[in-house]
């Protein structure tokens, strides 16, 4: 049985989650308070419709308890953000993703029992910042406040060296956990692995031991 998603607010980031979905074959109901915003879903979502998730009489009728997964995607609207994730908790929506503003905001939609808090523009920042410091980091995916895995492009310093010679672990305190080269995967590179220019490293460690390998190498 196909996965029942529901998203409210439709701004930049919720409605590109609810085209995402659909994309990848998912039901979505597309929830906003402004009439013009569900318009746009109409042909999109596999339901749109107009209603302020503040109300909870308004959240039973839409039957939302039945939804496996509702994102809470209000954007400015703090109190409404978290008015609406309480009361998706309240009724026992199984899994609830909120979008946080800030640091604070985070806290409280936690508190109330969001079961993911996700910080897009914030997490965005960081990535593109990654980008900034070398054209060669793909990718970055945080795994908690301190941990990353990053993705990234092997360049002529790498090339020809194993992963021996270079003691990654030891020098820098990270690790190449696979490296990807055109269509062939290798996973836990061997020690006597060799790098090539244009290989896609996947690397794990704490971010500052990232950024000196990423400085120095990469
Ligand atoms: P973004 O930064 O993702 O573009 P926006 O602030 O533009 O975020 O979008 C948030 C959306 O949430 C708006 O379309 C707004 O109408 C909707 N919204 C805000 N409060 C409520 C609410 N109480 N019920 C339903 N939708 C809401």
């Amino acid at each position: 049985m196909k996965k029942q998603f529901a998203v409210i607010g439709l701004g930049r980031f919720g409605g590109s989650v609810c085209r995402a979905l659909i994309e990848n074959g998912m039901e979505v109901l597309a929830i906003d308070r402004d009439e013009a915003k569900v318009e746009q879903f109409r042909d999109i979502a596999t339901h749109a419709v107009i209603a302020d998730t503040t109300d909870e009489k308004v959240l039973k009728s839409l039957g939302i308890r039945n939804f496996d997964h509702v994102i809470v995607a209000i954007g400015d609207d703090i109190q409404a953000s978290i008015l609406t994730t309480l009361i998706l908790v309240e009724l026992g929506v199984p899994h609830v993703t909120a979008k946080a503003l800030n640091a604070y905001h985070a806290k409280v939609l936690n508190k109330v029992g969001a079961e993911k808090v996700v910080h897009p523009e914030r997490d965005m920042g960081v990535r593109i910042a990654h980008h900034l410091i070398s054209k060669n980091i793909l990718d970055y995916l945080e795994l908690s406040d301190d941990y990353s895995i990053v993705e990234c492009i092997a360049g002529e310093k790498l090339n020809g060296k194993t992963m021996v010679e270079l003691n990654i672990r030891a020098t820098y305190g990270c690790s190449i956990i696979a490296i990807k080269r055109g269509r062939e995967i290798i996973v836990s590179p061997a020690a006597d692995e060799t790098i090539q220019t244009d290989d896609l490293l996947v690397v794990i460690g704490a971010d500052a031991d990232i950024v000196r390998f990423e400085m120095d190498l990469i």
